[in-house]
Parts: C-alpha cells; structure tokens; sequence
C-alpha cells in the first residue's frame, strides 16, 4: 500500500498521487502549494499576545492545555482564569491534574459541568467519532461563559494554526487564540516536565478523555483506520511530531477494560460489549 512521503496518509485514508517519482497525498499538496509561513505565524501570536491583559483558558486537565495556562500565565503573564467543561466523561486523573496544576500555577479553576451522553451515545452507537460534535459544544459553552465574564479572548491548547494565523474570530466579538501554534511536542513535553502532571493510561491522543478510547475501537472495527489518522498526519506534516510516534498512535487502541465497561455501562450500551 501507498504511503505519503510527507506524512502518514495512505490509500485507505487519503488519496494518494505520485509526484516528482514519490507518492504525496492531496493535501500535503495544499499543503506544499500553499505553505504555511511559521515565522509569519508565531510573530502575529506574539504580537497579538502583547495586548491580552486576560483571558479563559480553555483548560480540559489535559497535556496540551496544561501547556497553554503555563505559557499564558508565565510567558505572556496573561491574568487567566482556567476554565474546565467537565463532559462527565472525564478521567479522575486529568481533574486531579488540572486541580494540582492550577493549584502549584495560583490560577483560578472553575468546573463547568454538563452531560454530553447523547453526543457519546449517538456516535458511539454508530461507530463515529465523537470529538467534533463534543468540541463544538464546549467551544460554544466556553463562548458563552467568556461573553457573560466580559472576556475577550479564550487561549486553546491546539497546536495547528487556523490555517495561516493563529486566531480566529468567533460570534460576539470573542477571539479564539491557539497558543501552541507550531509548537512542537518535544517544546510541549518540555515544559510538562517542569510541572505536577502525570499522565494517565488511556488510549488514543488524549491525556482527559475517558470516551475516546471505545469510539477510536469501535471506529477501528468498523473502518480499519483510526479516525485521529487525518490529525495526526496533518501533524507529521507540519513537522510537529515524528513519524515513528505517529505511526503507533494510529494504530488500534488498547482500551483498558475497566474503562471500556465503564463508558458502555453508563451510556446504557451494554449491548455493544
Ligand atoms: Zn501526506
């Protein structure tokens, strides 16, 4: 089977061209046509940093918004307020984490806490992700709560850019900035080492959630792919992370099986174990 030269796409994920002799795939040639300018991009986040006095932190106890609040708080001296959309599938390590990294940061943690079953339920059911159906209503909760609070900016841990900027413009007048923009994970795990986290042993690319561990299998079963294969090669191509990691975290979870029993147990899908 084809492999993208670039990233890790191959036949079953993308389509794949030969060009110049090696096999790339559609969109490492956006990509490559239209390239990213990260000089441009990490100047316009420093210079749109310069004039955020305060702002929420979109913080999910999670690796890479644990990060962010670092940078936000010691880096730009942003007064943060840390903001948590607990989905009631979150991993009691990563509120653990987010309580000590907050605590040991002296930033103010608050848990805004909803039920997001009937997302989980559904794309579970069906054997789809869940992540952007959940993301989009804790961005839209976080919006909300930034526009009650009188907040102008809400900081994200994503390490991809909006396309060329490291902004964008949401309803209300909110600014979503994603700090990590171009950083790579060595920088992130850098900075990790110098703080009370600790990792937890779920699977998949997450450091919080309990449900994705189930839907990347059942997605799995279903496709032979995983649905995080198009984030992860976008990372790989950006040169964010190495393609050896990239390769193992594409590859079928193993999802411990108190996890799995619980999350099929509270989202009434007994049936599906
Ligand atoms: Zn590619």
């Amino acid at each position: 089977m084809q492999v993208c030269s670039l990233c890790i796409h191959n036949e079953k994920t993308a389509k794949i061209d030969i060009v110049d002799g090696k096999p790339l795939c559609r969109e490492c040639q956006v990509y490559l046509r239209h390239r990213p300018d990260r000089l441009r991009i990490r100047e316009e986040l420093e210079e749109l940093m310069r004039n955020v006095d305060r702002a929420v932190l979109a913080f999910s106890g999670g690796k890479d918004s644990t990060v962010a609040l670092y940078l936000a708080r010691e880096r730009y001296h942003v007064d943060v307020e840390a903001v948590m959309v607990d989905h009631g599938f979150m991993a009691a390590e990563a509120i653990e984490n987010a309580r000590k990294i907050t605590e040991h940061l002296g930033v103010p943690l608050r848990i805004l806490r909803y039920d997001y079953s009937d997302i989980f339920r559904a794309t579970l059911l069906k054997g789809q992700s869940p992540c952007r159906a959940c993301s989009r209503r804790t961005m839209e909760r976080l919006r909300k709560y930034a526009l009650r609070k009188s907040y102008r900016y809400i900081i994200t841990g994503h390490e991809l850019p909006f396309g060329h900027h490291p902004y964008r413009r949401m309803s209300g007048g909110i600014v979503q900035i994603r700090l990590l923009s171009l950083m790579s994970e060595e920088e992130r795990l850098e900075i990790l080492r110098k703080l009370p986290f600790e990792f937890p042993n779920l699977a998949g690319y997450t450091t919080n959630c309990l449900i994705l561990g189930p839907a990347l299998e059942r997605y799995y079963e279903k496709h032979g792919f995983s649905f995080e294969h198009r984030r992860i090669a976008a990372l790989v191509r950006y040169g964010l992370m190495d393609r050896e990691k990239a390769m193992k975290k594409v590859e079928k979870p193993e999802v411990p099986e108190e996890i799995k029993r619980e999350v099929y147990r509270r989202l009434n899908l007994e049936e599906l174990l």
